[in-house]
Protein backbone atom coordinates (compact mmCIF):
# COMPACT_ATOMS: atom_id res chain seq x y z
CA UNK A 1 0.00 0.00 0.00
CA UNK A 2 2.99 2.16 0.15
CA UNK A 3 3.03 3.64 -3.32
CA UNK A 4 -0.80 4.37 -2.74
CA UNK A 5 0.27 6.74 0.47
CA UNK A 6 2.27 8.32 -1.78
CA UNK A 7 0.03 9.34 -4.39
CA UNK A 8 -2.67 10.16 -1.83
CA UNK A 9 -0.18 12.82 -0.20
CA UNK A 10 0.56 14.28 -3.90
CA UNK A 11 -2.87 14.82 -4.52
CA UNK A 12 -3.66 16.34 -1.05
CA UNK A 13 -0.97 18.26 -2.28
CA UNK A 14 -1.37 19.66 -5.49
CA UNK A 15 -5.16 20.55 -3.62
CA UNK A 16 -3.75 22.70 -1.10
CA UNK A 17 -1.20 24.13 -3.86
CA UNK A 18 -4.45 25.06 -6.04
CA UNK A 19 -6.07 26.55 -3.18
CA UNK A 20 -3.18 28.79 -2.27
CA UNK A 21 -2.77 30.16 -5.42
CA UNK A 22 -6.44 31.13 -5.48
CA UNK A 23 -6.29 32.77 -1.96
CA UNK A 24 -3.27 34.35 -3.09
CA UNK A 25 -4.65 35.40 -6.05
CA UNK A 26 -8.12 36.93 -4.60
CA UNK A 27 -5.84 40.10 -3.41
CA UNK A 28 -5.07 41.23 -7.21
CA UNK A 29 -7.76 42.68 -9.85
CA UNK A 30 -8.22 39.33 -11.17
CA UNK A 31 -11.42 38.71 -8.55
CA UNK A 32 -14.56 40.05 -9.67
CA UNK A 33 -17.44 40.91 -7.05
CA UNK A 34 -20.81 40.70 -8.02
CA UNK A 35 -23.42 38.38 -7.23
CA UNK A 36 -24.77 35.38 -8.35
CA UNK A 37 -27.51 34.98 -10.86
CA UNK A 38 -29.79 32.89 -12.80
CA UNK A 39 -29.89 33.78 -16.23
CA UNK A 40 -32.56 32.86 -18.51
CA UNK A 41 -34.31 34.75 -21.35
CA UNK A 42 -36.35 33.84 -24.80
CA UNK A 43 -33.98 31.65 -26.39
CA UNK A 44 -31.64 30.20 -23.58
CA UNK A 45 -34.27 27.27 -23.47
CA UNK A 46 -33.65 27.55 -19.95
CA UNK A 47 -31.18 29.19 -17.18
CA UNK A 48 -28.10 29.01 -16.89
CA UNK A 49 -25.97 29.40 -13.41
CA UNK A 50 -23.95 32.85 -13.79
CA UNK A 51 -22.18 35.86 -12.10
CA UNK A 52 -22.98 39.85 -12.57
CA UNK A 53 -20.17 41.83 -11.43
CA UNK A 54 -21.51 44.54 -9.77
CA UNK A 55 -19.46 46.91 -11.70
CA UNK A 56 -21.77 46.65 -14.66
CA UNK A 57 -24.81 46.94 -12.03
CA UNK A 58 -26.52 50.58 -12.73
CA UNK A 59 -29.39 52.00 -10.63
CA UNK A 60 -32.50 52.95 -12.66
CA UNK A 61 -33.80 55.85 -12.25
CA UNK A 62 -35.68 56.85 -15.25
CA UNK A 63 -37.92 53.70 -16.19
CA UNK A 64 -40.83 53.27 -14.38
CA UNK A 65 -44.13 50.15 -14.66
CA UNK A 66 -47.55 50.74 -13.41
CA UNK A 67 -48.41 48.60 -10.84
CA UNK A 68 -51.75 48.24 -12.11
CA UNK A 69 -51.89 47.63 -15.89
CA UNK A 70 -47.75 46.74 -16.45
CA UNK A 71 -47.91 50.24 -18.67
CA UNK A 72 -44.10 50.95 -19.07
CA UNK A 73 -42.54 54.27 -19.09
CA UNK A 74 -39.07 55.48 -19.95
CA UNK A 75 -39.63 59.06 -18.17
CA UNK A 76 -35.78 60.01 -19.72
CA UNK A 77 -37.15 58.95 -23.44
CA UNK A 78 -40.76 60.25 -23.21
CA UNK A 79 -40.90 63.05 -20.91
CA UNK A 80 -44.25 63.85 -22.04
CA UNK A 81 -46.12 60.39 -20.96
CA UNK A 82 -46.01 56.91 -21.47
CA UNK A 83 -44.41 55.37 -24.70
CA UNK A 84 -43.43 51.92 -25.74
CA UNK A 85 -39.97 51.49 -25.45
CA UNK A 86 -38.21 50.64 -29.05
CA UNK A 87 -35.01 49.06 -28.69
CA UNK A 88 -33.99 48.00 -32.58
CA UNK A 89 -37.18 45.46 -33.86
CA UNK A 90 -38.26 45.39 -30.46
CA UNK A 91 -41.26 47.55 -28.89
CA UNK A 92 -42.10 46.85 -25.72
CA UNK A 93 -45.53 48.28 -24.03
CA UNK A 94 -45.71 46.58 -21.01
CA UNK A 95 -43.87 44.84 -18.19
CA UNK A 96 -45.66 41.66 -16.52
CA UNK A 97 -43.04 40.35 -13.63
CA UNK A 98 -42.91 36.50 -13.82
CA UNK A 99 -44.87 35.81 -10.59
CA UNK A 100 -46.49 32.07 -9.35
CA UNK A 101 -50.45 34.48 -10.36
CA UNK A 102 -49.00 35.65 -13.57
CA UNK A 103 -47.85 32.12 -14.90
CA UNK A 104 -51.38 30.56 -14.65
CA UNK A 105 -53.20 29.56 -17.77
CA UNK A 106 -56.16 31.25 -16.93
CA UNK A 107 -54.61 34.10 -15.94
CA UNK A 108 -55.94 37.63 -17.97
CA UNK A 109 -53.90 40.73 -17.93
CA UNK A 110 -55.41 43.67 -16.57
CA UNK A 111 -57.33 46.52 -18.42
CA UNK A 112 -54.91 49.85 -19.17
CA UNK A 113 -55.63 52.38 -17.03
CA UNK A 114 -57.46 55.25 -18.13
CA UNK A 115 -54.52 58.69 -18.53
CA UNK A 116 -53.78 60.11 -15.71
CA UNK A 117 -55.04 57.17 -13.46
CA UNK A 118 -51.64 54.46 -13.92
CA UNK A 119 -49.65 54.33 -10.20
CA UNK A 120 -45.85 54.27 -11.61
CA UNK A 121 -43.34 53.08 -9.90
CA UNK A 122 -39.07 52.94 -10.67
CA UNK A 123 -38.88 49.15 -12.06
CA UNK A 124 -36.72 46.70 -12.18
CA UNK A 125 -34.57 48.79 -9.70
CA UNK A 126 -31.13 48.25 -11.17
CA UNK A 127 -30.02 47.37 -14.70
CA UNK A 128 -27.68 44.78 -15.57
CA UNK A 129 -25.51 45.80 -18.23
CA UNK A 130 -24.31 41.90 -20.78
CA UNK A 131 -20.85 42.89 -20.24
CA UNK A 132 -20.49 41.88 -16.66
CA UNK A 133 -22.57 39.16 -17.28
CA UNK A 134 -20.21 35.74 -17.29
CA UNK A 135 -21.99 32.66 -17.35
CA UNK A 136 -20.11 29.88 -14.78
CA UNK A 137 -17.69 27.42 -16.76
CA UNK A 138 -15.76 24.74 -15.48
CA UNK A 139 -12.70 25.32 -13.77
CA UNK A 140 -13.82 29.04 -12.59
CA UNK A 141 -13.05 29.43 -9.01
CA UNK A 142 -16.49 31.09 -7.08
CA UNK A 143 -16.86 32.22 -3.95
CA UNK A 144 -20.50 32.49 -2.19
CA UNK A 145 -21.52 35.12 0.63
CA UNK A 146 -23.72 34.69 2.97
CA UNK A 147 -26.28 37.97 2.18
CA UNK A 148 -26.46 38.65 5.89
CA UNK A 149 -22.70 38.25 6.84
CA UNK A 150 -20.94 39.06 3.91
CA UNK A 151 -17.66 38.16 4.81
CA UNK A 152 -19.06 34.67 5.77
CA UNK A 153 -18.19 32.08 2.52
CA UNK A 154 -21.38 29.46 2.42
CA UNK A 155 -19.86 27.60 -0.43
CA UNK A 156 -16.53 28.02 -2.41
CA UNK A 157 -14.79 26.12 -4.83
CA UNK A 158 -13.68 25.10 -8.42
CA UNK A 159 -17.20 24.99 -11.19
CA UNK A 160 -17.57 21.49 -12.26
CA UNK A 161 -21.05 21.15 -14.18
CA UNK A 162 -22.72 18.03 -15.29
CA UNK A 163 -24.57 19.30 -18.23
CA UNK A 164 -28.32 18.20 -18.87
CA UNK A 165 -30.22 18.42 -22.68
CA UNK A 166 -32.21 21.11 -23.16
CA UNK A 167 -35.51 20.93 -21.58
CA UNK A 168 -34.40 17.60 -19.06
CA UNK A 169 -34.36 19.45 -15.98
CA UNK A 170 -35.74 21.41 -13.34
CA UNK A 171 -35.33 23.28 -10.67
CA UNK A 172 -38.01 25.57 -8.56
CA UNK A 173 -39.97 25.13 -11.86
CA UNK A 174 -37.66 26.58 -14.42
CA UNK A 175 -35.55 24.57 -16.67
CA UNK A 176 -31.69 24.25 -16.36
CA UNK A 177 -28.73 23.30 -17.83
CA UNK A 178 -26.69 21.66 -15.35
CA UNK A 179 -26.00 20.94 -11.86
CA UNK A 180 -22.62 21.66 -10.18
CA UNK A 181 -21.42 18.50 -9.71
CA UNK A 182 -21.43 17.52 -5.52
CA UNK A 183 -24.05 20.21 -4.15
CA UNK A 184 -27.16 19.64 -3.68
CA UNK A 185 -29.45 20.77 -6.51
CA UNK A 186 -32.06 22.83 -4.57
CA UNK A 187 -29.26 24.85 -2.07
CA UNK A 188 -27.13 25.07 -5.02
CA UNK A 189 -30.19 27.06 -6.73
CA UNK A 190 -31.28 29.04 -4.16
CA UNK A 191 -28.12 30.59 -3.85
CA UNK A 192 -28.39 32.11 -7.60
CA UNK A 193 -32.26 33.12 -7.44
CA UNK A 194 -32.03 34.37 -4.49
CA UNK A 195 -29.07 36.42 -5.46
CA UNK A 196 -26.34 35.94 -3.15
CA UNK A 197 -23.43 38.31 -3.08
CA UNK A 198 -19.93 36.03 -4.79
CA UNK A 199 -16.66 36.95 -6.04
CA UNK A 200 -15.24 35.16 -8.89
CA UNK A 201 -12.08 34.37 -10.50
CA UNK A 202 -12.00 33.29 -14.02
CA UNK A 203 -10.27 30.30 -15.34
CA UNK A 204 -8.66 31.92 -17.38
CA UNK A 205 -7.04 34.38 -15.03
CA UNK A 206 -6.23 31.64 -11.97
ZN1 LIG B 1 -51.73 51.67 -15.34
Amino acid sequence: MQPLKGLTFFIFYAKLRIVFLIRNNMDKAKTLTGKCEFYSETGTEGGYWAFQDSRFIKPNTTQFVCKKCYVVWDKKRSPNGPAPIVEGALSVDKIILITKETIKKNYKLPRKCRPNKHEFELSPNEFEEYEGLHILKDGDYLFINSPKEPDKIVWEGIISLHQYPAFKKAVFGCWMHADQNGVDRKKWAEYFFKEYPAKLIKKESL
